[in-house]
Order: structure tokens, then C-alpha cells, then sequence
């Protein structure tokens, strides 16, 4: 049977952590007896550097619970570095984890659905909103457009999944070979590869409290998707500035010949000189930041393959 571990991250949580660890608690146990998985499975709760109670109460869990394990980091880093500083303490000890938020907004009930693909080969297993029922009409909106533009920048991203997700131990090994610093998991994780599976489920209301995600870091995150995983926006320069030579220096051929055949021309080969001057500077920025791209890729150090199996007599 799978050592589990459920990894949360935490930033000012004290509202619902109490009732977040009643109810896995419940859960994990039920896991545990009906054989989904090991009794050496653990909640593991990683307190982003809270400045409220939080570290308190998971002290006070910890020292009534032989199931409950904490992780305090020295400051806050945000949502995905807690999360990246938990697998990675979890996967010394587990076969399996599963990320989830604090707040009791992600189904718990369909942890089994988890493990059972999990023990049917899979590596990844993502939970997926059925619907998006519970959120506001601009968050909807603006959810659905950033999957659009993820998806016409070229980058792999599955639709209404946030971070609720199993990770086997060789998945998470595969994460750790990523070098970079500004993390997108929900990029990272289907750029590994492996077998992977989808789960649906209702996403609830956040149980207490407010959320930590204002819109604020929402934008934040987002640009950091883009920007983590498309060098496209700066190879589109390149495309822009050799259309606006290619126009300008029609326009100026035209005017010259125009002016030829005795037409008054000057403004207009001032003009089209302007703009072609414009569109040369353009595609020259395009061509640096193709560069650029390089070096932003060499930078990151990602592993050039991730092998997943190995035949060999
Ligand atoms: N979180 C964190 N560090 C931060 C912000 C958020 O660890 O700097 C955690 C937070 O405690 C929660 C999860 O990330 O467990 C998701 O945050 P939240 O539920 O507030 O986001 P929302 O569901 O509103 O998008
Ligand atoms: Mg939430």
C-alpha cells in the first residue's frame, strides 16, 4: 500500500485549519482502513511564513496527532513556492502526494479516485472543476481567457485544474529536476510528461476566512505562466516589426514612383521613410529578443528529456 502524503500550504489560515485537519483526518483514516493506503501516510501542512496563528495551531495538531506533520518556512514566498517546498519534503517519505488548498474548497471525497488511478499506473493524476458555479462572473471570465492565451502561446496547460493533484514519487523526482525560480506548477507538472489522468469534481466555497489570492497576485500568477513558459511574446516583435517594414517600404517604392510620374510626394516619402525606419528598429528588437529567449531557456536549466521507461535484456 502507497504512503500518502497531503501536502497544504498555508498563509494565514487559522480559521479553518482546525476543521481542515478534522476532516482529513477522518478521511485519511478511512483511506487507511479500507486499504487505499499505508498508516505511514501523513498530512503535512506548510506554513508560508503566516503572521497569525497558523504555526500555533499546527504545533498544537502535531503535538495531539501522530498523523499531522508541519513545515514552517522562514518568510512568505507565495502559494507555489510553499507548495514546491512541501512535495519536495514529501517525497522523502511518501510514494504519493496529493497538494491541496487550506481552505476545504477542493473535494475531499474524491482523494479515492486519486489513489485508484494512482494504483492503476498512473503518475499525475489532476482534479479538474467540474464547473465554476461558485465563482464570479469576472473570475470566469477572465479564467477562461487566460487558458485561451496559455493555449495560443504554444503552452501545455490543463483546463480548470488549479493545484489539487496527485504526484507519484517519480513524478515529483522528475519536478525536482526543475532548476527554475519563478515557479508555475500548473505549467511545470504536464510539461513532465508521464501517465497522466483527469478527476472531476465540485469546487466549494472557501470553508472561513478570506482568500489569499487577491487580484493582485491573480495577475501576478498569471503573467508569471506566460512568462515562465513562452518566450512567443517576444518572437511576435520580430513578426510585427518586418510587417511594418515590409508595408512602409511598399509605401516608399510607391511614393518614388509616384513621384516619378510627377506627383507631389515629399510628405508621403517622409512619412513611409519614418515608418520604415520604425520597422527596421522593430524587427532588430524582435531579433535581440530572440536572444534573449535563449538565454532565458538556457537559464532555466529544465532537463533536456525525462525518461520514463527503460527496456533492456
Ligand atoms: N497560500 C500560501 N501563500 C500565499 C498565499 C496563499 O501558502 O502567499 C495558500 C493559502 O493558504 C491556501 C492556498 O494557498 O491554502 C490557496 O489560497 P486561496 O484559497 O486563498 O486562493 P483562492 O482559492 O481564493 O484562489
Ligand atoms: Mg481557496
Amino acid at each position: 500500500m502507497p504512503i500518502l502524503y497531503i501536502v497544504i500550504p498555508c498563509y494565514n489560515e487559522q480559521e479553518v485549519i482546525g476543521e481542515t485537519t478534522r476532516r482529513l483526518l477522518i478521511k485519511l483514516e478511512e483511506m487507511i482502513i479500507s486499504g487505499k493506503c499505508s498508516e505511514k501516510s501523513r498530512i503535512l501542512y506548510v506554513d508560508d511564513g503566516s503572521k497569525d496563528k497558523t504555526w500555533e495551531l499546527i504545533t498544537r495538531i502535531f503535538s495531539q496527532n501522530e498523523r499531522v506533520c508541519g513545515l514552517k518556512l522562514a518568510h512568505n514566498r507565495g502559494h507555489q513556492n510553499a507548495l514546491y517546498a512541501g512535495l519536495m519534503t514529501a517525497r522523502n517519505f511518501a510514494d504519493c502526494v496529493i497538494s491541496m488548498d487550506a481552505d476545504l474548497q477542493d473535494d475531499i471525497n474524491v482523494m479515492d479516485d486519486f489513489l485508484d488511478k494512482y494504483n492503476d499506473g498512473c503518475d499525475i493524476v489532476y482534479g479538474v472543476r467540474s464547473n465554476r458555479d461558485t465563482d464570479t462572473k469576472f473570475k470566469k471570465f477572465t479564467a477562461q481567457g487566460f487558458y485561451k492565451v496559455m493555449k495560443f502561446l504554444g503552452v501545455e496547460t490543463v483546463y480548470n485544474h488549479a493545484d489539487y493533484r496527485l504526484m507519484s514519487k517519480r513524478a515529483l523526482d522528475a519536478l525536482a529536476q526543475y532548476d527554475e525560480v519563478n515557479l508555475y506548477l500548473r505549467g511545470i507538472v504536464p510539461d513532465i510528461g508521464f501517465r497522466s489522468d483527469c478527476v472531476y469534481y465540485e469546487r466549494g466555497e472557501r470553508y472561513a476566512g478570506e482568500t489569499k489570492y487577491p487580484l493582485k497576485k491573480m495577475i501576478g500568477l498569471a503573467i508569471q505562466g506566460v512568462t515562465s513558459f513562452s518566450v512567443k511574446p517576444l518572437t511576435m516583435v520580430t513578426g510585427l516589426g518586418l510587417i511594418i517594414s515590409a508595408l512602409s517600404a511598399l509605401a516608399l517604392l510607391i511614393s518614388i514612383i509616384a513621384g516619378i510620374c510627377g506627383a507631389h510626394v515629399t510628405v508621403a516619402v517622409i512619412l513611409s521613410t519614418i515608418w520604415l525606419a520604425c520597422g527596421i528598429i522593430t524587427t532588430s528588437l524582435g531579433i535581440v529578443g530572440e536572444y534573449v529567449g535563449k538565454i532565458y531557456s538556457e537559464a532555466k536549466r529544465r532537463p533536456k528529456f525525462i525518461p520514463e521507461t527503460f527496456l533492456k535484456k
